[in-house]
């Protein structure tokens, strides 16, 4: 099945969604907002009108757990309200329908978007997909350089947790 993008700002004034001519994309109302450009409001309301952009606006729950998040991974400084939304926006919908796919070239979005699990896409390709981490057991500290999402350590059996890998060095 083919992902949902996720889509910030950035990504819409590029010519990116152009390039797409099959995807389906999200965003929040507030990154809806922000676009005053002309040609990107009309690129925007032709997809909405078309049926391939959904808007909407996340919960306090999620929203919560992206700055607990951003906090841990020490993004949290540079990211906006926006941005936060966006991945909240992100999180709900991956949990609901599973593959999304969050479309930035925000380096501090898209390492918080990593931080929680989510796949992302950078199309300025400063960022590398799916390179950004490793599963650590969090009983017995075994690690494992794996890319998958999920995996019990071979070591104890307990659910292994993704780590960001070099997290300080990304931006
Ligand atoms: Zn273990």
């Amino acid at each position: 099945m083919a992902p949902l993008y996720i889509v910030d700002a950035g990504t819409l004034f590029s010519m990116w969604t152009q390039q797409q001519p099959e995807a389906m994309f999200a965003t929040t109302d507030r990154i809806l907002d922000e676009i005053r450009n002309r040609p990107t409001r009309q690129r925007t309301e032709t997809l909405i009108g078309l049926g391939r952009l959904r808007i909407g606006s996340p919960g306090r729950e999620s929203l919560k757990q992206v700055e607990d998040a951003a906090e841990e991974s020490g993004d949290i400084p540079v990211l906006s309200h926006a941005d936060i939304e966006l991945i909240a926006y992100a999180l709900e919908i991956e949990r609901l329908e599973g593959g999304i796919v969050v479309v930035s070239s925000d380096l501090a979005l898209l390492n918080t978007a990593i931080y929680l699990g989510l796949e992302v896409l950078d199309p300025k390709g400063q960022m590398k997909e799916g390179r950004q981490w490793f599963l650590q057991c969090p009983a017995c500290n075994q690690v494992e350089e794996k890319e998958t999402r999920q995996m019990d350590c071979p070591i104890c059996g307990t659910e292994m947790k993704r780590r960001v890998k070099h997290k300080r060095n990304l931006r």
